[in-house]
């Protein structure tokens, strides 16, 4: 599932090659990513122009010349792949040399097309994602519905301890939950927990003050690093098209069952549910409670 660092990541690709651009042509291949009816999201996106493109947790929104915004959400397996006469720039859940030989493929569901003959597709798979059309006021209340951004000045230290404050749920919950954190989804949340040395069921308020801390220090790192290697991708697509580094190889947990820990290397990586959410760890650097 792409999460910050992978909608980071694909925000400022496209930030490169789009802004500016005026889009021509809509074409909706299936209309349950479409939240506005295709007749009503077609006609509030011909002729605009691309002004800005801003993220909030997982959502992109790209800002029209209307005043308006196209919210894309990528969900469990959302992706976008933006192709010119040169470049091909692809973002979000992971691909294989299938998703971008032949495009539009069988996972294509709507497709911009822009004046100067660039396109850009959305493709998923599982049919989570959504795109919708929204103004500014909308877009306002959307946005204050996340928590506190990561690698903003929001996200201080206080605003983290008062996050977790009196909260009995377990700290993968809590990381998790979008209204108090914003992008972080199953595999930073893993990360995260095994880079403190807290076991990710434990509740967030028997937590003491150094792992709090130790959990702050390890969302800003792990998330800055992500971003700077451009999220985790579990196949080559990019590595393939030249792009050096990929947050897959740096990952400690997740991905790693019944694995050998890294850090330890006694400890075999356990896969638990909690809180719903599969949940990788080792039993020896995090202290297991409950
Ligand atoms: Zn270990």
């Amino acid at each position: 599932m792409p999460e910050l660092p992978e909608v980071e990541t694909i925000r400022r690709d496209l930030t490169k090659v789009i802004l500016g651009k005026k889009i021509t042509n809509i074409e909706v291949l299936h209309k349950a990513p479409v939240k506005d009816g295709v007749k009503k999201f077609q006609e509030a996106l011909k002729d605009k122009v691309i002004k800005k493109i801003d993220r909030v947790g997982k959502l992109m929104m790209l800002e029209l010349s209307s005043g308006n915004f196209l919210l894309v959400h990528l969900k469990m397996t959302g992706q976008l792949i933006y192709q010119n006469k040169k470049n091909l720039i692809a973002g979000g859940h992971s691909f294989s040399s299938f998703d971008i030989t032949d495009l539009p493929n069988k996972y294509t569901w709507v497709i911009w097309s822009f004046s100067d003959g660039s396109k850009l597709y959305f493709n998923d798979m599982r049919k989570f994602g959504y795109l919708k059309i929204v103004d500014k006021k909308q877009k306002e209340k959307i946005v204050a519905k996340y928590g506190a951004e990561p690698l903003t000045k929001i996200f201080t230290l206080n605003k983290f301890l008062e996050i977790l404050d009196k909260r009995n749920a377990p700290i993968k919950s809590v990381l998790l939950n979008q209204a108090l954190i914003a992008g972080i989804g199953n595999i930073y949340a893993d990360e995260v927990c095994f880079a403190a040395g807290v076991f990710p069921a434990t509740k967030a308020s028997s937590l003491d003050r150094a792992e709090k801390i130790k959990l702050f220090k390890a969302i800003n790192s792990i998330l800055k690093k992500a971003i700077k290697y451009k999220g985790t991708t579990f196949k080559n697509y990019l590595s393939a098209h030249g792009r050096k580094g990929n947050f897959a190889d740096f990952l400690q947990v997740y991905g790693r069952d019944k694995e050998k820990c890294f850090r330890c290397v006694q400890g075999v990586i356990a896969n638990k549910k909690i809180g719903g959410r599969s949940s990788r760890y080792c039993p020896v650097c995090q202290k297991v409670v409950g």
